[in-house]
């Protein structure tokens, strides 16, 4: 077996290596930090399993330490944790579970090391390092997850028909490890997942979404998106995603593949932004197209999608449980808006247009233009060059107007109060159309964009509805 001893850097695998040995207690670090220790990759949160106690354990590294009240306890698990320098220690007994088939909460019992390494998911994640002073850094592998981790497999170390019935969530777990290290899913391994989904069902939501939020913060989220749809989970998990696959003909014409296009966006987009809330807005950007696919003139059209698929995502992130808070409206908002900036880019760059662009993205402009980009995906290398292009010249166009007198944050200088007050209106339509003037003269550089200039024009569409103003500027101002 090997010895690692060389690579347990941190003194604090020596200092629980002395409480082991002063309490006469068999240790071992185990799990993701071993697998993470193996491939290089650093990992803060470690967890060590003890052939006895693990809240008592903890209790006595948190002596050692000097930060036992960091200690807390959850008696009902049977573990305990501690945050120390940076990095979060979890102790666990050795245990042996087993499972009741309508819950993933298993029956729990003392246990060895080697039935602990059994009760875990994938071999990979079964690896266990000594931390006892006669064996101190040596590997325990009973199900050859070192050499799964050469060839790249996620394999269950046992049955994996077993595996994930007993417990669903796996299956996610198996899909967000492939697509966060690069690795294949073992052929059996992966038939388990398609033949299991349907145990998903006893899986709760928020666990679901917070493997799907995992997945989506890889570099390359569309793998896991490939693999939770050749699984079948994805039909049970986001049906709306699963409607964008498939390409129609007629009269010998083919729309564009949906599914792959959005996931090769969605990559698109998380090689330039970790901002998850974006990368959702790229899974879905194109979610309403299915609804509104129509095949006029010879040509296939998709009107209105972004709209439709703005309206869409209360109703997914509701079935998802994703949140109903900004979270969601900035998505909402970014979907909507996705197909503003095309016949901006694509005509001639107008300020006026740059300017409404900007009021309307707000302080998501930055944003929107990263999912503009992003979507182009066209496989005619000059198409997405003279796309790619224009995109550059909206942006140039931004910073310039963005010095000269615009702001992404900008208000028109008079709202709807002001202008009530002046005339002694109470809310009505006249004083929406007199504020959205003003504003829109602005925005298509039909008057300057300062106070005096809005003034006038708000006097002016007065005196042509019949209004005086009670006011004078200096009272109101
Ligand atoms: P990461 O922390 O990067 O998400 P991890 O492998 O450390 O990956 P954790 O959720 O921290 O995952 O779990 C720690 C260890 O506990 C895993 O490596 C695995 O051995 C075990 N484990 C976690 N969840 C399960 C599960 N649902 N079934 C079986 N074993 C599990
Ligand atoms: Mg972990």
């Amino acid at each position: 077996m090997a010895n690692l001893k060389h690579k347990l850097e941190n003194p604090i695998f020596h200092q629980i290596a002395q409480v082991a040995k002063e309490s006469n207690t068999k240790v071992y670090v185990i799990g993701g930090y071993v697998r993470d220790l193996l491939l290089g990759i650093p990992c803060k949160d470690l967890d060590f399993v003890i052939a006895g106690s693990g809240i008592e354990f903890a209790q006595k590294i948190g002596e050692k330490l000097k930060c036992k009240r960091n200690v807390v306890v959850y008696r009902n698990f049977g573990t305990a944790m501690l945050r120390y320098r940076g990095i979060e220690l979890e102790f666990v007994g050795a245990r042996k579970e087993s499972y009741d088939r309508n819950s993933r909460k298993p029956i729990v019992e003392d246990g060895t090391l080697d039935d602990d390494q059994k009760r875990r998911d994938f071999t990979i994640n079964a690896l266990a390092i000594s931390l006892n002073p006669e064996d101190f850094g040596e590997l325990t592998d009973p199900f050859n997850g070192l050499k799964d981790l050469e060839n790249q497999i996620i394999k269950t170390p046992l049955d994996p028909d077993i595996t994930f019935s007993d417990d669903p969530l796996r299956m996610l777990r198996a899909i967000r490890f492939a697509c966060r290290l690069g690795f294949t899913i073992h052929p059996q391994t992966e038939a388990a997942i398609a033949k299991n989904k349907e145990r998903m069902s006893i899986v709760s939501k928020e666990r679901i979404v917070d493997e799907l939020n995992k997945i989506m913060m890889t570099n390359n989220p569309s793998v896991g998106f490939k693999l939770l749809d050749k699984t079948g989970l994805l039909e049970l998990i986001l049906p709306q995603l699963t409607k964008l696959k498939g390409v129609e003909v007629k009269e010998g014409r083919a729309h564009k593949e949906i599914f792959l296009h959005t996931l090769q966006v969605l990559d698109n987009v998380a090689a330039v932004s970790d901002n998850m809330w974006l990368r959702y807005a790229a899974l879905f950007h194109d979610i309403a197209k299915p609804n509104v696919k129509k095949f006029i003139n010879n040509t296939w059209t998709f009107h209105n999608h972004e709209f439709i698929g703005a309206k869409m995502i209360p109703t997914i992130f509701k079935a998802m449980k994703l949140p109903l808070n900004d979270k969601m409206k900035y998505v909402q908002k970014i979907v909507g808006m996705h197909h503003r900036a095309i016949p901006i880019s694509n005509n001639e760059i107008t300020d006026s247009a740059v300017r409404r662009l900007m009021y309307d993205a707000g302080t998501d402009l930055d944003d929107l233009l990263i999912l503009c980009e992003a979507d182009i995906t066209s496989k005619i290398e000059e198409k997405k060059i003279k796309f790619l292009n224009n995109y550059k010249i909206v942006r140039r166009k931004i910073k310039e107007l963005e010095q000269k007198d615009f702001r992404r944050t900008w208000q028109p200088p008079i709202d709807g109060n002001f202008i009530m007050e002046t005339f002694n209106l109470k809310p009505s339509r006249l004083v929406g159309q007199i504020k959205d003037c003003i504003k829109d003269s602005i925005l298509d550089g039909k008057i300057e964009n300062t106070f005096e200039a809005a003034y006038n024009l708000m006097l002016k569409k007065g005196e042509e509805n019949g209004l005086k103003p009670v006011k004078n500027l200096s009272e109101n101002k």
